[in-house]
């Protein structure tokens, strides 16, 4: 991924939406997107303290809600982690397909998918929560 490419029109994006891409919140989304993957709060935190010497937890989350937020990051509930959302702003829920051999991350509609597990759960009277599902697996690179 093209990077700067991604930073360039995250801060478009935020704009059109009347808020700010910060300094920090521009150095969270790069950590984000240098990572191949799932990355979970504290590892943004590590990388960010590192870089800056100091960064307070709080400041750090906040940001990251911040990103997830406006579309650029998705929550991946079942590894408390996050990945890069490279098509912003999604207004679905996704499915994550991580690799379990290279560790790849990609990104599906899950509505469709999701609607059926709602139903299913309801027969139950359990109300699902909005979520990113994650599911592991073999992507078409390694199943060569
Ligand atoms: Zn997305
Ligand atoms: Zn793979």
């Amino acid at each position: 991924m093209d990077i700067r490419a991604y930073v360039v029109a995250a801060e478009r994006h935020c704009a059109q939406r009347g808020s700010k891409l910060t300094a920090l919140r521009r150095q969270v989304l790069e950590i984000v997107l240098s990572q191949q993957g799932v990355i979970k709060a504290y590892q943004v935190l590590a990388a960010l303290q590192e870089q800056r010497g100091v960064a307070a937890p709080p400041t750090v989350y906040r940001a990251l809600d911040f990103l997830v937020e406006h579309g650029l990051l998705h929550k991946v509930e079942a590894l408390n982690g996050f990945i890069v959302c490279d098509h912003f702003d999604c207004q679905h829920e996704s499915l994550i397909l991580v690799c379990q051999l290279c560790g790849k991350v990609q990104e599906i509609d899950a509505s469709a998918s999701l609607a059926v597990l709602r139903e299913a759960a309801s027969t139950v009277t359990f109300t699902l929560s909005q979520q990113n599902p994650l599911l592991a697996g073999v992507c078409d690179r390694c199943q060569v």
